[in-house]
């Protein structure tokens, strides 16, 4: 079906499914067409929807829900899931897939691979590739590579300012006008520590209502520091990173978005005073949200006793009580979601001396399980919480139109499903992603991924991604 003929038929059916994705976002589907083609149709059978109520069926059809039920019955694929849980498909704001660049270590294709079986149906991808994603020709190729590959949505971040050089912003409209259709802008990578440049962009962004996501990072604090400042750092001889290098930022960011914004989010929250911040600004009601990573919801500077590289990280791994308030902070919305930060290097980058190691980690394979292990196993939130903090809330502050969306009848399949009887253990190896660099190498993995669907095509099947070589084997 054609994008116009979908739009038509939803039109018809009073579906108000993807009514504003022209106006923000690319209209997602039309460049690859759907593989099996018209009346498609993937039964789910035996699902638990958010993890509640009985075993129900969830039938797909044409890309959208078509019915919710017991005993449906398909002439297309039936995937038997018996008591796994259903949830929207995932999104991930924060993440780099390396191309162009570095395609040695993550290309758009194994990075899309990696999102599907995350369990990710949308990924945002920073703009600090080489050259850097500062004009509309990049974002193209970066959002055109992404729709051919099929695995997952990628969307391109557009850079703040040119180059990534915190001198001079770049056309923010050239990009949001491509066929990119670039909504969100950020130097991640580095901080827009002059205040009169991110002024110009929070005004600038304002004017065209795109989101401006902040790294926290005042550079004349953490110049040459690879660690946490604390007593680890102190101790290990590595040079340290104080929590008001971010916090200082965030409260200087919070205020020109009180002026002169404007939405402006905070890309991994670390530090316990950042919590403080938010809390601060939200009840100011400043539009400023906040994400957090996995990694700075469970591990903590303690890691970094080995002096091994892969614990390497920026912002870094900090103390017991951040994570206790990024956690708190996560239950009580005053961190609005989890973002990866799914960040490949190559081993020679990783393997080396702890200050020589670039910083980063892969994360789209391991987040569902650790959030689940964290706030539903461990702790005592539901699946609907890893729907808001995962999916729901991630969409909705890129505005992201087609995803997040609550799992009903006439909404589109951007859906995945976990296995909570599937514990495994990860190993960089088996990854998708063309990367290693996991820091939880060897760590038992409580629940994973089984199924994935982008708009009703199945991306990820038995916890593998469907790439175009094995899709003909098991479709
Ligand atoms: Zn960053």
């Amino acid at each position: 079906m054609t994008r116009l003929d979908a739009k038509a038929q939803n039109k018809k059916k009073g579906l108000s499914v993807n009514a504003d994705a022209e106006t923000t976002y690319p209209p997602t589907g039309a460049l690859a067409p759907h593989p099996e083609g018209k009346d498609h149709e993937v039964l789910l059978r035996g699902v638990l929807v958010y993890g509640e109520g009985e075993p129900t069926d969830v039938l797909v059809r044409d890309g959208l829900i078509a019915e919710i039920g017991t005993n449906l019955n398909t002439d297309g694929e039936t995937i038997d899931l018996e008591g796994q849980v259903l949830l929207p498909g995932l999104v991930d704001m924060h993440v780099h897939m390396r191309e162009p660049g570095r395609e040695d270590t993550e290309t758009i294709a194994t990075g899309s691979a990696a999102a599907a079986q995350g369990g990710f149906t949308a990924v945002f991808t920073m703009a600090n590739t080489a050259p850097v994603t500062d004009n509309p020709s990049i974002a193209e190729t970066v959002w055109f590579k992404g729709q051919n590959t099929n695995l997952c949505d990628v969307h391109p971040v557009g850079s703040i300012s040119r180059g990534l050089e915190g001198k001079e912003l770049t056309e923010f409209g050239m990009m949001a006008d491509s066929d990119a259709k670039v909504r969100m802008f950020s130097d991640d990578g580095k901080c827009v520590d002059d205040p009169r440049l991110m002024r110009r962009a929070i005004e600038y962004a304002k004017g065209m209502d795109v989101l401006l996501a902040q790294h926290c990072e005042e550079p004349r604090l953490t110049e040459g520091a690879v660690a946490h400042e604390g007593d680890n750092a102190a101790r290990l001889g590595l040079r340290g990173w104080p929590r008001v290098a971010e916090e200082s930022i965030v409260a200087r960011d919070a205020i020109m978005t009180r002026d002169y914004g404007g939405r402006l989010h905070i890309c991994h929250a670390s530090t316990e005073g950042t919590v403080e911040l938010l809390r601060w600004a939200k009840a100011q009601d400043i539009p400023l949200t906040a994400e957090v990573t996995p990694h700075h919801l469970i591990l903590t500077d303690e890691r970094l006793e080995t002096y091994d590289g892969v614990n390497r990280v920026n912002p870094p791994l900090r103390e017991s009580r951040d994570v206790a308030a990024l956690r708190q902070a996560l239950i009580d919305g005053v961190v609005d979601c989890v973002a990866t930060d799914h960040a490949p290097h190559g081993s020679e980058e990783k393997c080396c001396e702890f200050d020589k190691a670039r910083p980063g980690m892969l994360g789209l394979e391991t987040s569902l399980a650790l959030i689940a292990q964290i706030f539903v196993l461990d702790g005592d939130q539901d699946w609907r919480f890893v729907a808001r903090v995962l999916s729901e809330s991630p969409a909705a502050i890129t505005k992201l139109p087609g995803h997040g969306r609550p799992i009903a009848v006439g909404e589109p399949a951007n859906l995945c499903v976990v296995d909570t009887n599937a514990q495994w253990v990860a190993h960089g190896e088996d990854m998708a992603s063309k990367s290693r660099n996991t820091p939880y190498e060897g760590m038992d993995m409580p629940v994973k991924i089984s199924t994935t669907l982008l708009r009703g095509k199945v991306t990820c099947r038995n916890g593998k991604a469907v790439t175009s070589s094995t899709s003909e084997n098991n479709a």
